[in-house]
């Protein structure tokens, strides 16, 4: 597809954060003016996110702190999926959440009943301040029989350094430990987060735009869930090693801000 094709037929544009919109802390390029543009063009912005260490109200911060962020635009994390699902499929449950105590807050803002005692469901999010006694616990609680949900797959977290262990790391080592793996994974490249995304903003998923830098989270996402998808240059991915994954983007470009030149 052309640029011009992807705008007209998109209303909503996801947008990944690191390596699409930013780099750490840094805004990629005219990227401030670029999302001007966009929203100028009527389009409505969601910075989309697999990582569940922060909140919803945490990622708003950075934004507005990087001066990324209208009031019109939103953010959608891997833990508002997961907090989407269980209202849909386990309305009442009692959750063993393993998370970080502001996520554990959001969930219990939501309405989710967290317990540690016979949970009828254990949730894995990104707990970056995890420690034995917690992994100890939340084992304990999966062995029980109880349903299993992650709020994302990746196995790693980048960061400037050696990427961090991420959701994918623990669940490698909790299927190690107690013989289980999740029964559901909300975040990129799965369906859940595509169906609460539908049904939070009204909009048909072929009207929606994935715009992401990793092929297997972020094109995969845009289609198995039937959005269109455009890849940038500006993190993870090179013309190379794009070559070696079986999805398709809709469009290519080295950076978001291309988008109009
Ligand atoms: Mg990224």
């Amino acid at each position: 597809m052309t640029k011009q094709q992807i705008l007209s037929s998109c209303e909503l544009f996801l947008l990944d954060l690191d390596g699409t919109v930013y780099l750490d802390d840094t805004p990629i390029g005219a990227m401030r003016r670029t999302l001007e543009r966009l929203r100028g063009c009527g389009k409505r912005l969601v910075y989309l996110t697999n990582n569940s260490s922060r909140t919803r109200a945490e990622y708003c911060e950075k934004l507005r702190r990087l001066d990324l962020f209208d009031a019109k635009d939103d953010v959608y994390t891997s833990s508002m999926a997961a907090i989407g699902y269980l209202a849909a499929h386990h309305a009442g449950a009692r959750v063993h959440l393993l998370a970080t105590d502001a996520v554990r807050a959001e969930f219990a803002q939501a309405g989710v009943r967290l317990c540690e005692e016979r949970p009828d469901v254990c949730v894995l999010a990104y707990d970056t301040t995890l420690t034995f006694e917690k992994l100890k616990r939340f084992n304990e609680s999966l062995a029980g029989g109880c349903v299993y949900i992650a709020t994302h797959p990746d196995d790693v977290c980048p960061t400037a350094g050696v990427p961090m262990p991420d959701v994918g790391s623990f669940t490698a080592l909790l299927q190690r430990s107690c013989g289980r793996l999740p029964q559901v994974v909300c975040g990129k490249p799965f369906t859940v987060m595509g169906r609460c995304i539908a049904q939070r903003y009204g909009v048909p998923p072929a009207r929606m735009c994935m715009v992401g830098d990793r092929m297997h989270t972020d094109i995969r996402f845009a289609n198995a869930n039937g959005m269109k998808g455009v890849l940038v240059l500006s993190g993870e991915t090179t013309r190379e090693s794009m070559a070696h994954f079986s999805d398709r983007p809709d469009l290519v470009l080295e950076d978001l801000n291309e988008i109009f030149s």
